[in-house]
């Protein structure tokens, strides 16, 4: 989860497919995949649901955290705002249905350097705050992508 434009589409694409996509059309609604994983010699089957960041879906959005096993969630280094709205992103996990929901922070477009307006230490005092770890990776460049969902899977195994 996380702003419109910040990458989720693309990130999904790259670890489902690895395809990266310039001009990706925006998410409408919710889409998701499934991809396995091998983590500790066990195939772990993940279904990854991509929330659109539009304001028009946030009920919408609100539906979709039931139940869930874990957040990653979703910034654009380049994008103060989309910085700005992490915390709106996981306040939603602040009642006691989804105590357990394992969260994960990524500034994604590191690639752009020359770009960026949030530095890492930035993002990673805000995440240290929220009690959860951040990782920095680009959709287009493949950095620590597979990194997010290894992370996320290794995570969501200790609370269970
Ligand atoms: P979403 O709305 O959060 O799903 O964002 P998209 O995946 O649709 O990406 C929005 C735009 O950012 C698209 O033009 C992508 O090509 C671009 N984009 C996504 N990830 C990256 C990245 O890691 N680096 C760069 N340079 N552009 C990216």
């Amino acid at each position: 989860m996380g702003d419109a434009n910040v990458g989720k589409s693309s990130l999904l694409s790259r670890f489902g497919n690895d395809v990266f996509n310039e001009t990706a059309a925006p998410t409408v609604g919710v889409d998701f995949i499934t991809h396995r994983l091998q983590s500790d010699g066990k195939t772990i089957r993940l279904q990854i649901w991509d929330i659109a960041g539009e304001e028009r879906f946030r009920s919408l959005t609100d539906t979709y955290v039931q139940g869930i096993d874990g957040a990653v969630i979703v910034f654009d280094i380049t994008n103060s705002n989309s910085f700005k709205n992490v915390r709106y992103w996981s306040e939603m996990f602040n009642n006691n249905q989804s105590a357990n929901v394992v969260k994960l922070l990524v500034g994604n477009k590191c690639d752009l350097s020359t770009e960026r307006v949030i530095e890492h230490s930035e993002a990673k005092e805000l995440a240290d705050s929220l009690n959860i770890p951040y990782i920095e990776a680009s959709a287009k460049d493949t950095s620590n992508v597979h990194e997010i969902f290894l992370t996320m899977v290794n995570n969501m195994a200790k609370t269970t």
